[in-house]
């Protein structure tokens, strides 16, 4: 009997640096600094670099990153946010917690992230002012950002990249994060780039954005106890930042097991009965997730899952049927059935070749049956 595949498994990624973290633990409860001190700024530093420089304010998880990126880039109350509704629910909970309202377009057939002729035809005819859009790089592909950032410019609208399931992607060669004027990354644990808690930050190249993300997320303050304008606490931890640190450390190496193991989930159900991820030409992936689909997609997870082998569902609704941001006279059929549809398959660091060959065969045998 083989041990049970997860879909994520957050506790391997503590065990795979054990000792680094526990260190990096220890020296925080030594320095006695909690709060915004100096693994924060080592960690900002850090992942500034990441991007090739820019820079990174660490808030408290990723739908503050998202708000206070929002905030930070001029969306005010009432204004209209273009997005995609294949997404978590953090993508427009942020945007209504500005006020704002979440426009919800198509996705590409093949990719699943936001399609530009889509923002395109709702750029064209807004059923408001249209201040930003957020862009998912779902599953860890990144969305199209030269024609999105170009169609959002022309109509005078912010680019915030929803990056937090995308660290270390690139298009063209160029991060996923620094084609907009701010991304969002969350550091949720089952994240690319995973806390022991919960995480976030902001990266932009905007030196005056990323002084109002500051300002946001610590009460308004430039200076100690003078508000300046209404922020809020959305604080990154010292403990959170020093676990980041060794995590950001090994991402590069982590990102390239997930590229190999996605790359043998391509080669052994190439002929199989799934369709299989697509990768835009110039997109570069970190394959957060694996996502296949099928229409028999809950008989297949009940398959494997009966073998041990458990696959999330990102996302089962979408965001326009959903209670909280309905939007029943929006008709997205692509996302629709994508949702429908999609089943992601075990593809984080701890998953072995072994593991996805396992995967691999069960479908086989499931669509022989
Ligand atoms: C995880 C996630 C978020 C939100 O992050 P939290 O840290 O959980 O607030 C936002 N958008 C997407 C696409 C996500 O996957």
């Amino acid at each position: 009997m083989s041990k049970p595949l997860l879909t994520a498994d957050p506790k391997a990624g503590y065990l795979a640096h054990r000792a680094e973290i526990r260190a990096a633990i220890d020296r925080v409860l030594a320095d006695g600094r909690y709060i915004l001190g100096p693994e924060v700024t080592a960690f900002e530093q850090e992942f500034a670099d990441f991007h090739g420089g820019g820079h990174v304010l660490g808030v408290a998880n990723g739908t503050e990153a998202l708000e206070l990126a929002l905030r930070a880039a001029g969306v005010v109350a009432g204004d209209c946010v273009v997005t995609v509704a294949n997404t978590a629910s953090a993508t427009a909970a942020a945007i209504q917690q500005v006020g704002a309202r979440p426009v919800f377009v198509e996705i590409e057939a093949d990719t699943m992230v936001m399609s530009p002729a889509a923002l395109e035809a709702a750029l064209a005819a807004p059923p408001g002012r249209v201040t930003a859009v957020v862009p998912v790089h779902l599953y860890g592909h990144p969305a199209a950002m030269p024609a999105i950032v170009e169609l959002a410019r022309r109509h005078g609208a912010k680019v915030i990249e929803d990056c937090a399931q995308a660290h270390g992607a690139t298009v063209a060669g160029h991060k996923a994060g620094t084609w907009g004027d701010a991304a969002a990354y969350s550091f949720y644990p089952t994240k690319n780039l995973g806390a022991l808690g919960d995480g976030g930050a902001v990266f932009t190249r905007d030196p005056g954005l990323a002084e109002q993300v500051r300002l946001l997320r610590q009460y308004g303050w430039r200076q100690r106890y003078v508000s300046e304008l209404p922020g809020r606490n959305s604080r990154l931890d010292e403990l959170q930042a020093a676990v980041l640190r060794v995590k950001l450390r090994h991402l590069d190496a982590e990102n390239a097991a997930r590229r190999r193991l996605a790359a043998r989930y391509l080669k052994l159900l190439a002929d199989g009965p799934l369709r299989l991820p697509a990768t835009a030409a110039d997109a570069e992936p970190v394959w957060h997730q694996f996502a296949v689909r099928t229409p028999r997609r809950d008989a297949l997870q009940a398959h494997l899952a009966s073998h041990d082998i458990g696959c999330g569902v990102l996302y089962p609704v979408a965001l326009h049927h959903q209670p909280a941001y309905a939007d029943p006279a929006r008709h997205l059929p692509v996302t629709e059935r994508a949702c429908a549809e999609v089943l992601c398959l075990p593809v984080h660091p701890a998953v072995t070749t072994g593991d996805v060959d396992r995967v691999g065969e069960e479908i086989l045998r499931w669509s022989r049956s």
